[in-house]
């Protein structure tokens, strides 16, 4: 079974072929990272423009590096949202051209269901699992029973973990995208050096807060002596911010690892998907926390963490092999929560 994806929820546009024994036939991601850079940010009217312009040679370019024809596929997948609206749709639209020109069937897929499932597309693991999602637009922790099969265990209350990397990134001047360069420059830095908050740790249940954190990197840089944001005091701020991240996911994952054992017992695994999965660091505390507890780790590879197409080619295919397949009549969904 051979299945293309097709993603365009934010700022990247891409098209990968999947095969069903997991093999990546082929992965094309166009980042627009150069037309957001002077904006600092996203910029939703020139993200769904780009995604017009790019996302038929993009396509293309995936079925050529895959080296088959449109008559060689089974389903075309594409992201349905969650997302910025202008986007999805060309996505969506493209998708729905191709399946009907090429008679083929249509699924559209949960962004997030993409980032939940990667880690099956990279090795074994099985059902049930606890995930753990921690991207751009969400932080939270998840059952994952099946394919479409999520509870909901906690989520954060203010802002998700790589928004709060991303602002704390722009208020120390380090440039878009802020989650990686934050990470690099933690590297260089003292952990130690800044007394952060660990918001909602030691705290009942699996909700996450990191309003305050962001906040309270504000208050740092105020207080900075004069020469303020130097390379060394931006590194050791860094470092202090991932820590205080790393320390506030293993407590919250911790909890969530309690109840899911009492929910379904010993043996499974933490997966660990969506954008800052990709950081170090974070994959370092939840390995420690998985050997304490007993349970098999699974992260994505780093490339896969952040938005790609071979991510909802995969969560196409996992459904279609289930027998699940969308009407064309399908409207594309600015908010669609996993639980539901
Ligand atoms: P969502 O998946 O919630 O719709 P999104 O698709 O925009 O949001 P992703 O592409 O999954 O988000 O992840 C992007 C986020 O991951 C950004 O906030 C980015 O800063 C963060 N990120 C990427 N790499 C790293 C890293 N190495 N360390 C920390 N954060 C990172
Ligand atoms: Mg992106
Ligand atoms: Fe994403």
């Amino acid at each position: 079974m051979i299945v293309l994806g097709i993603e365009s929820s934010c700022d990247e546009t891409a098209a990968a072929v999947v095969r069903d024994d997991r093999t990546i036939l082929s992965n094309v991601v166009l980042s627009q990272l150069d037309e957001h850079r002077p904006y600092g940010g996203v910029v939703p009217e020139i993200a769904a423009r780009s995604h017009l312009d790019y996302m038929d040679s993009i396509t293309d370019q995936a079925m050529k590096e895959a080296g088959i024809g449109y008559e060689d596929l089974d389903a075309v997948a594409v992201t349905g949202g969650p997302g910025l609206i202008g986007g999805v749709m060309v996505g969506v639209m493209t998708a729905k051209a191709i399946s009907l020109a090429r008679q083929l069937p249509f699924v559209a897929v949960n962004h997030l269901e993409g980032h939940a499932l990667t880690a099956r597309l990279n090795g074994d693991v099985e059902f049930p699992y606890l995930l753990l999602l921690v991207s751009g637009g969400h932080c939270q922790l998840l059952a994952v029973e099946g394919v479409g099969k999520y509870t909901l265990y906690g989520r954060t209350v203010d802002d998700a973990v790589g928004e709060a990397f991303d602002k704390s990134a722009k208020m120390m001047g380090l440039p878009y995208p802020g989650g990686p360069n934050l990470e690099k420059m933690a590297a260089k830095g003292d952990a130690s050096k800044y007394d952060l908050p660990r918001p909602m740790k030691g705290r009942p249940g699996c909700d996450f807060s990191f309003s305050g954190l962001k906040t309270a990197v504000r208050q740092q840089i105020q207080k900075l002596p004069e020469e303020g944001l130097t390379d060394p005091v931006v590194a050791d701020l860094c470092a202090s911010f991932q820590k205080a991240v790393g320390d506030v996911l293993e407590d919250r994952v911790g909890r969530a690892i309690a109840q899911f054992k009492q929910d379904y017992g010993d043996g499974h695994a933490l997966v660990v998907g969506g954008g800052v999965a990709a950081n170090t660091h974070i994959r370092g505390v939840l390995t420690g926390l998985c050997a304490r507890e007993g349970m098999q780790f699974a992260a994505p590879p780093i490339h896969l963490c952040t938005d790609n197409a071979a991510m909802i080619a995969w969560a196409g295919l996992e459904h279609f092999r289930l027998g699940h397949q969308d009407s064309l009549e399908f409207a594309p969904r600015p908010r669609w929560p996993l639980d539901q």
